[in-house]
């Protein structure tokens, strides 16, 4: 008979059997908790992982030069988003006095976590952090610009 264990998502806590032939089961398979595993994983791998940490910044990176309208029209949509994200700018003003690390972390990927958490409006919030990490697909649409034979942007204009 298998040992239940708890979930390690703190909020969720369920009994779960966790399978054998995963070492390090630790989250039960709600979707809601696979992905907080990853979240955790990703937050983890930030921290402790430089090499991992510049590789997600280059793929931000990549991907803010080829959705640069993506904002504009997230804005636009969106006013309250602009009110909301001044204010939040302030306390990440703050937090980068306060330490360089974190700002460096801060201008890349990681303040679209903190964004969307602290407010209901931004409910897009799985929608930007799946595109905050499309790696490959990312180095493979870079290279397919390079090449100038295709465009990875839909233009409406000549
Ligand atoms: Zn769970």
């Amino acid at each position: 008979m298998s040992q239940k264990i708890r979930c390690a998502n703190p909020n969720c806590r369920r009994l779960f059997v966790p399978d054998p032939r995963v070492k390090t089961h630790r989250y039960c398979s709600r979707q809601e908790c696979r992905r907080f595993r990853k979240r955790h994983w990703q937050s983890e791998k930030m921290k402790t992982d430089p090499d991992y940490r510049k590789n997600q910044q280059e793929s931000h990176q990549c991907w803010m030069e080829q959705n640069r309208d993506y904002y504009q029209r997230y804005r636009a949509k969106y006013p309250q988003y602009v009110i909301h994200n001044r204010l939040l700018q302030k306390i990440r003003d703050q937090k980068r006095r306060d330490s360089r690390d974190l700002a460096k972390m801060d201008s890349t990927s990681l303040q679209y976590f903190l964004i969307p958490n602290t407010s209901p409006l931004l409910a897009k919030k799985d929608s930007i952090d799946s595109l905050s990490f499309p790696a490959l697909e990312c180095t493979a649409k870079e290279a397919a610009t390079h090449d100038g034979k295709s465009h990875p942007l839909p233009r409406s204009g000549p």
